[in-house]
């Protein structure tokens, strides 16, 4: 009664305000932790229980463990199709949950909700085989090596910057030619240099499909770049991590 003259007393707008909220919410399911596969000293696979969870290649899911008040968001490594969500983490230093995630007891049950995002192929574009451009940094590959598990065939180049050679996960996965590691502290890859220096280096093509994906200052240089060069801002897509 008391909640009820509470909404009540509330300004159209304010409820319009909260009840967009709401309907943003997406139910918070149990998933158990089926596995964890280091990948490198820092960075590891999370497998976990698929049960009815659907979704597009480059969403993401929030991931909280119970009681523990810490959720995140991570985007989905794995293809639509897997029998499980496959979910790569890199270790943060002062980070919370990426640390604890990793030490995890296979078994335990974690809090998931989503998916969520809009970060994914359009079904109208794949129709059309478009060229893709996919630039990550570290584990913003995620989205990408599930958009290509789940589209065999697709036409695209996979431009990931790292650090070091051991960096580059499960390259093999992508079709042949089709993944360039560009390292800036190694030498031996694809490319040594930063993603932006790869780009500059070479032709810009404006008929691509740009996706880019990984922390806030590659993501600004790479749109602002290809802007620059004629690319049309309809044809870049972003999703940033931190
Ligand atoms: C849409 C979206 C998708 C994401 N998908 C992934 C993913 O697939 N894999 C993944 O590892 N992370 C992903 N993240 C980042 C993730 O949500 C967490 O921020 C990250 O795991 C750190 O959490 P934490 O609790 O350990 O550290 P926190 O205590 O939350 O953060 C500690 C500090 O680390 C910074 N930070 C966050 N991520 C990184 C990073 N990778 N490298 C360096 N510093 C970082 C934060 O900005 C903060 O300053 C995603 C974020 C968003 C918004």
């Amino acid at each position: 009664m008391q909640q009820n003259q509470f909404i009540v007393a509330q300004s159209p707008k304010l409820r319009h305000k909260k009840n967009s909220y709401f309907s943003r919410m997406k139910k918070i399911s149990h998933s158990k932790i089926l596995d964890i596969i280091n990948l490198t000293d820092s960075t590891y696979i999370v497998r976990l229980e698929k049960n009815n969870f659907e979704f597009k290649a480059g969403q993401y899911l929030v991931l909280n463990i119970p009681g523990e008040n810490m959720a995140r968001e991570y985007s989905i490594y794995s293809e639509e199709n897997a029998p499980y969500i496959d979910l790569l983490i890199k270790e943060v230093t002062d980070g919370k949950l990426s640390k604890e995630l990793k030490y995890i007891k296979i078994g335990t049950k974690v809090e998931i909700s989503g998916p969520f995002g809009f970060f994914i192929l359009r079904d109208r574009e794949l129709n059309q085989s478009n060229h893709y451009t996919f630039v990550a940094t570290g584990t913003g590959i995620s989205p990408f090596h599930s958009m290509v598990l789940s589209n065999p065939g697709l036409n695209c180049e996979v431009i990931h910057g790292i650090k070091h050679n051991g960096e580059t996960y499960e390259s093999a996965d992508y079709p042949t030619g089709c993944y360039k590691a560009c390292t800036s502290k190694d030498h031996g890859a694809n490319f040594f240099g930063r993603v932006t220096q790869y780009l500059k280096v070479g032709e810009i093509r404006k008929d691509s499909l740009y996706y880019i994906c990984g922390n806030s200052g590659m993501v600004g240089e790479v749109s602002g770049y290809l802007e620059l060069q004629g690319v049309p801002p309809e044809n870049i897509r972003t999703e940033v991590f931190f």
